[in-house]
């Protein structure tokens, strides 16, 4: 006898906080935790890897070295063109973002609908900057000071000091972030203390999810 939780009501969250914050890490941590993780990021890639047209419309703006021999995308390029100067990364938003809302969106509905979760959480960095925070039940922004990101990050992706604070200097500052959040998790700690903070958010978010229990013999 199997007893199956379906859950009917579950809470669409968004996790975000700027390059290096430390979103990846929380998202890992509630995907273990039994949530539904959906990726802005790796959907933006998905995306570009499918769409032709957008291809096209990427390739005109950027230049076809974003694209390797293969067609796959140069990531490390399109990312070091587009964050070169202001004009360049609206230009890339343009082109991306509402498609990738869209996806966003359809992904949501397929996982709501599932009942298999009690969270839905999308990892974005960008839902203010793409002002789409009134999507959520709530906001969870990861704040980390600017120094311990730059560090991380510069590991992460094997990046110089200049690089990072370029992509930084693209999105809307953390502190400003903080105000808007409906939680915040202070990410200047060990990762176990992240993963801790993380644990009670949970627990409060789930406290009144509404399940429908099913015995399933
Ligand atoms: P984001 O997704 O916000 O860019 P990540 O979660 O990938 O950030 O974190 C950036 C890097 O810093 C990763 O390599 C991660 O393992 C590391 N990291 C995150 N939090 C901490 C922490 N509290 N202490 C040390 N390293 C951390």
């Amino acid at each position: 006898m199997k007893r199956i939780i379906k859950y009917t009501n579950p809470k669409i969250i968004a996790v975000t906080g700027g390059i290096g914050s430390g979103q990846s890490t929380v998202c890992n941590h509630f995907q273990k935790l039994g949530c539904k993780i959906i990726d802005v990021d790796i959907k933006a890639k998905q995306i570009i890897q499918k769409d032709v047209l957008l291809q096209k419309e990427l390739k005109k703006a950027f230049g076809n070295e974003i694209f390797f021999k293969d067609g796959s995308l140069n990531r490390k390029q399109l990312a070091r063109l587009a964050f070169s100067d202001e004009v360049k990364t609206m230009e890339l938003n343009k082109i991306i973002h509402p498609r990738m809302v869209a996806e966003v969106i359809e992904e949501m509905e397929t996982a709501r609908f599932s009942l298999r979760y009690p969270l839905i959480i999308v990892d974005a960095a960008l839902v203010f900057e793409l002002s789409i925070e009134k999507m959520f039940d709530a906001v969870i922004v990861i704040y980390a000071n600017l120094n311990n990101r730059i560090k991380r990050v510069m590991v992460r992706d094997d990046l110089m000091r200049a690089e990072v604070l370029a992509r930084v200097r693209r999105q809307i500052p953390l502190e400003e972030k903080k105000l808007w959040a409906d939680f915040v998790i202070d990410n200047n700690g060990t990762i176990d203390d992240l993963k801790k903070q993380t644990d009670h958010i949970y627990e409060e978010l789930i406290s009144d999810i509404r399940t429908a229990k099913r015995i399933r013999v």
